[in-house]
């Protein structure tokens, strides 16, 4: 890690700041899209599509927002939340950078080794990843750990297999020795297989493909309707997902329909500037 020894240290604090706030006593976050939205921001999960980006943190106008791409699989997407809420604490302000996108986490940048401090700090601080090994593995000697308790720790910290190997290896607690024999562990028996057999929690492998959008956001695409900034295609597409018609809100009407689907619309509307009506 490039990163400086006060740097870390101040990212490590203000992970677990979020963790005090947010009353966090367990091991990891059960729901990690709740804590996001305890801390202020518009969080939506929207399945865009599996090869599609990441997710993205963004301020647009005073109003932060947190958006993971529900088709990646559970504990990927719990990452990204995390990942995003590091942006935004880290990151962005009013004054200076107000949206970073995530194709993939490839530590390119500093800014992006910075959120993925984050968000290993807040999904699996070091003395909880410390007192699990002590009361839930029994002081087990690494030399002895097996997939099935890494799947433990899967399901202790809601991470992903991997995402639990790199946290270990960085915490120095695995050498380079047995991460890799571990990684042979889940080549083998893959991580759905061993969560299956300890009971743990199998959900972290697959994709919620949920979609969950504020009602701000929905308020937001009818004055963009209003505005004659988007077409009454995708007003009705959005509307949809609450059981609405352009019918039951209040519109002006008279604008030529084009074809876009809601997909496009909440990708580009809420990440093209030009949109915003400003
Ligand atoms: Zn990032």
């Amino acid at each position: 890690m490039a990163m400086n020894k006060s740097r870390q240290i101040f990212i490590e604090k203000n992970a677990e700041i979020v963790r005090l706030e947010c009353n966090i006593v367990d091991y990891g976050i059960k729901d990690i899209f709740k804590v996001s939205e305890m801390l202020g921001y518009r969080t939506i999960r929207y399945p865009i599509g599996s090869e599609a980006f990441l997710g993205f943190a963004m301020i647009k106008d005073s109003e932060r927002i947190v958006f993971s791409n529900s088709s990646l699989i559970l504990s990927r997407e719990i990452f990204t939340v995390a990942h995003e809420i590091g942006h935004q604490i880290l990151h962005l302000s009013e004054q200076g950078k107000t949206l970073i996108k995530d194709d993939d986490f490839n530590e390119t940048d500093e800014q992006e080794k910075e959120a993925n401090y984050f968000a290993a700090c807040l999904l699996m601080p070091r003395e909880k990843v410390e007192k699990f090994i002590r009361l839930e593995l029994k002081d087990k000697s690494i030399t002895k750990w097996d997939g099935f308790d890494i799947a433990r720790f899967q399901t202790a910290f809601n991470v992903s297999y991997d995402m639990s190997l790199i946290r270990l290896k960085a915490m120095n607690i695995l050498n380079d020795e047995i991460k890799e024999k571990l990684q042979a562990d889940k080549t083998e028996q893959t991580a759905t297989k061993l969560l299956g057999v300890i009971s743990g929690n199998t959900e972290l492998c697959k994709a919620t493909e949920v979609k969950k959008v504020p009602a701000v956001f929905l308020e937001w695409v009818i004055a963009n309707y209003n505005e004659k900034l988007i077409p009454k295609t995708s007003l009705a597409a959005a509307l949809k997902y609450v059981d609405l018609s352009p019918d039951d809100v209040d519109i002006n009407d008279g604008m030529v329909d084009e074809e876009e689907s809601f997909d496009d619309l909440l990708s580009y509307s809420l990440i093209s500037r030009e949109l915003y009506g400003k």
